[in-house]
């Protein structure tokens, strides 16, 4: 299967400023300067910048795509600003026929993890099939309640393509065999991770929640679910010191992702829902920091990522 992380962005849409596209290159310019840089020294030259410098972390809000084999388009993982271009993608195939079949998994209806969908072309199209998977009983009210003519101008309903829900009680299996599973999240309203696992290889999409101590001392509430994942791609919002002024927020410290992951021994851990006030690269620093944090407690794993628009991940291989 294969994991692409098409919005990072927590809480809210953040585009990039002036000031901040302006300080990189700047700073792009200083290194190139210095280095006496030649037009045949360009490719090799950019691979070498730090992270902040070479991309732009990105400020859509979260969506993610999983790639089953035996089926034509990729699972979608919540409704973030994201899924606009995405579905401007998709309408280049099957979709652009009403030919399309999505099937979506939404961990809660925090407006970051839904805005997207009215600006999701497919849903226009008809012939094209939604089907929507939540835990919660009444996903179907909450999305029509997003589209009532007082906060958009087309009701949800209202829009073409078939829409099927799926109140999730217990697994749910694709035809190449996946398997997704759930979990509730400590998070405002409630929240649900899910895992996908086929022939012993797991990815877990758990952010939105808040992971404490408390965690790390009764660890059996989620170990079972979290133990030995292939990838985790977990919330890490804050720093350690923003995590303790904003107890009960609902999100989690790199700190403790890092530490909920090595408890749990998670194999790859990709650290997302990147605070909206952070630049690009104070959220490089805190990527760093994780490392050396996992590297001071002298362990090898979890090897640790920074969720970043774009980057892919093959479960079953340790490289993005
Ligand atoms: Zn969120
Ligand atoms: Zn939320």
């Amino acid at each position: 299967m294969i994991v692409t992380l098409l919005g990072v962005r927590g809480s809210i849409p953040t585009p990039l400023k002036n000031a901040e596209y302006s300080e990189k290159l700047r700073q792009v310019l200083t290194r190139a300067v210095a280095q006496g840089l030649t037009a045949p020294q360009i490719d090799s030259f950019m691979n070498d910048l730090p992270l902040d410098l070479r991309y732009v972390i990105g400020g859509e809000t979260t969506a993610c795509t999983v790639q089953l084999d035996q089926m034509p388009l990729p699972i979608l993982i919540d409704c973030g600003t994201a899924i606009r271009s995405f579905g401007d993608e998709l309408m280049q195939g099957a979709c652009g026929r009403g030919q399309g079949e999505i099937h979506i998994f939404l961990t809660h209806t925090h407006w970051d993890h839904i805005q997207g969908l009215p600006f999701f072309k497919p849903a226009y199209i008809p012939g094209n099939k939604l089907h929507f998977y939540s835990p919660l009983p009444d996903l179907q009210d909450r999305l029509i309640y997003q589209q009532t003519d007082r906060f958009f101008p087309m009701p949800f309903m209202a829009t073409a393509s078939e829409k099927h829900f799926h109140h999730l009680t217990g697994p749910t299996t694709f035809p190449d065999g996946t398997q997704v599973d759930f979990h509730a999240l400590k998070h405002p309203g409630g929240c649900f991770a899910y895992k996908f696992t086929r022939s012993g290889h797991s990815f877990i999409f758990a952010t939105d929640a808040e992971f404490t101590g408390t965690d790390l001392e009764h660890p059996e509430d989620f170990r079972a679910f979290f133990s030995q994942a292939d990838l985790v791609v977990m919330d890490a919002q804050y720093t350690l010191d923003e995590s303790f002024a904003k107890f009960d927020w609902g999100h989690t410290s790199y700190t403790m992702a890092v530490n909920c992951a090595a408890q749990w021994k998670v194999k790859n851990l990709v650290l997302t829902h990147h605070e909206p006030a952070y630049s690009d690269a104070k959220i490089v620093e805190n990527f760093l920091n994780a490392i050396e944090h996992r590297d001071l407690m002298k362990i090898e794993y979890p090897k640790v990522h920074m969720a970043r628009e774009g980057l892919a991940f093959r479960i079953g291989s340790n490289e993005p």
